[in-house]
């Protein structure tokens, strides 16, 4: 994909109209408005930019199982409804699954998202046309069985070594699913591998009650103490959930750099609790970033619901409107998620990733505009994007994506013959 020379004109950045440039993938220039044509011309009257939004958890492809097994508790949603359709997944249904994902994040103003789901490598075909960023995990099970322990172990190497990571805008990364699914040794070997290739884990821990009774029955400790003594827990951890941790897990996991992604959709939804700890991880030092989990859990991939959804829930387990202001998961859901993935983007910034988003204000959610960042996470919703650009490339303008009828056609033909294999 080539890189066009992006001149954005008279847009609201920050209270000030301003002009931006973007050279290659990164942005050249952010200032005073400038008096000749600089590039590709996009108008930004009555547009507000924002950094892309970074959704910190997702199985992309899961768009396919949208609506399936609603209402019904994690273990036995996972066991009934969605184990038994993966089973039967093909290359093909995560290739078109993860399209539709991919053009549902840039819809909604997502440029960079996390993903760990099987058939990766069509995971990747759908970042690599659709034009996004993404770390790309290897999702990885052993269920303490030491030959499955092997073939997990082989396809994390083997998929690792045939990524294609020449277009610049993938990451490889390995998720074992969690403590109930994967062995302790299996978790130190993906450590270890971890550490030598310098790329991230993503892990689901700390998600519900039953995963600590579990670790309490089976380890003799939570689930972050374990982690703790299996000796993983490191910057190079994402944790994602993270409801049941007490404060000495918070200094355990401050201390060793882990982070973390806040889904408060899925969380919600399969009723697994509501008690996250963001403000007290925040002031422990521990960085949160905030992620949309699968589409069969959070039924959207909308980040910019995702931020009102963390900042309500936030405020009302505590009874504390103070406590968590759209500011603060504005940047968990930008600056903050970048960060974690030490990524030059989620600012804009000369000098940053050209990945920006222009919000259209010219409609009832933004009207009146005293503060556009409240406007943003409690009045908006993924709607009122209008123009997404990711690495210095235009995906969306307009609200318009080439392609979308043909992959929105497919995505439904795949979805009606996995529903067959539905317990
Ligand atoms: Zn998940």
């Amino acid at each position: 994909m080539s890189h066009e020379r992006i001149h954005i004109r008279d847009v609201e950045h920050e209270g000030r109209t301003v002009d931006i440039l973007t050279e290659g993938n990164r942005i050249a220039y952010l200032g005073e408005p400038l008096q000749q044509e600089a590039g590709l011309q996009i108008c930004g009257k009555g547009k507000v930019v924002i950094p892309g939004l970074i959704n910190l958890h997702n199985h992309a492809a899961m768009t396919l199982l949208r609506g399936c097994g609603d209402d019904m508790p994690l273990m036995q949603w996972l066991e009934k409804r969605i184990w038994p359709i993966e089973e039967h997944l093909t290359h093909d249904d995560v290739y078109w699954g993860a399209k539709l994902a991919c053009i549902e994040m840039i819809r909604s103003g997502t440029t960079t998202f996390v993903d760990g789901y099987h058939h990766m490598p069509a995971t990747a075909n759908a970042v690599r046309e659709t034009g996004m960023r993404a770390v790309l995990s290897c999702a990885c099970f052993d269920h303490f069985d030491a030959s499955e322990a092997e073939t997990s172990k082989a396809r994390i190497a083997r998929l690792h070594a045939e990524t294609d990571l020449a277009c610049g805008r993938i990451a490889y990364a390995v998720a074992p699913h969690a403590i109930y699914t994967v062995s302790g040794a299996t978790l130190q070997w993906i450590n270890n591998y971890a550490a030598a290739n310098n790329i991230l884990i993503q892990l689901h821990l700390a998600e519900t009650e039953s995963e600590v009774a579990f670790s309490l029955k089976h380890f003799g400790c939570s689930p972050v103490r374990y982690l703790h003594s299996l000796g993983i827990l490191s910057p190079r951890l994402l944790i994602a959930h993270g409801l049941y941790v007490d404060d000495e897990e918070l200094a355990l996991m401050a201390d060793y750099g882990v982070s973390v992604s806040h889904n408060p959709a899925s969380n919600m939804k399969l009723a697994s609790g509501y008690a996250f700890r963001f403000v007290e991880m925040q002031r422990a030092g521990i960085r949160v970033g905030i992620g949309t989990d699968g589409c069969s859990s959070s039924n959207n991939l909308d980040m910019i619901e995702a931020m009102k959804l963390a900042s309500l829930l936030g405020k009302a387990w505590r009874k504390d409107p103070e406590v968590l202001s759209a500011a603060n998961v504005f940047a968990a859901a930008t600056s903050q998620g970048a960060d974690i993935l030490g990524l030059p983007t989620g600012r804009i910034a000369e000098g940053c990733l050209a990945d920006l988003v222009l919000i259209d204000v010219n409609q009832p959610a933004f009207t009146p505009n005293h503060n556009f960042v409240s406007n943003l996470v409690y009045a908006a919703n993924g709607s009122c994007v209008d123009t997404v650009i990711c690495n210095g490339r235009i995906l969306m303008q307009n609200r318009t994506i080439e392609g979308e009828a043909e992959v929105i056609r497919r995505v439904s033909q795949c979805a009606e013959r996995l529903m067959a294999f539905s317990k």
